[in-house]
């Protein structure tokens, strides 16, 4: 197996839509920032939407098993929390209490909001 994956940098606004648009220079942590010619509108890459590998989500699914707090997992796994959060709620409603050792107990997700 050996096909190639084109790498597509189009951008497009997140504002207007327009993908008129042009580097401009970088923010204070050194990410490319960019900007949309037809609203002047700023905005770097979207972090959010970058892919997370497997084996990181695997890590993640491990440290959550050892109760580690969700600060504490993004971290190490170098994820944002925001991220690892929006994770955690996806993957509980997944798996539907499938893991229920206490019901009386809120879990660790609840105590984070
Ligand atoms: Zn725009």
């Amino acid at each position: 197996m050996n096909y190639r994956r084109p790498v597509i940098l189009k951008l497009t606004c997140p504002s207007c839509g327009s993908e008129d648009i042009v580097k401009n220079g970088r923010i204070h942590n050194g990410k490319q920032n960019f900007k949309c010619t037809a609203c002047s509108r700023q905005f770097v890459e979207d972090p959010q939407n970058k892919r997370i590998a497997q084996a990181t989500k695997d890590l993640i699914d491990k440290l959550l098993l050892e109760k580690m707090p969700l600060a504490g997992i993004a971290r190490v796994c170098e994820v944002s929390e925001s991220w690892l959060q929006d994770y955690v709620n996806r993957k509980y409603e997944a798996v539907p209490q499938q893991v229920n050792v206490s019901s009386k107990k809120r879990t660790f997700d609840d105590s984070m909001r």
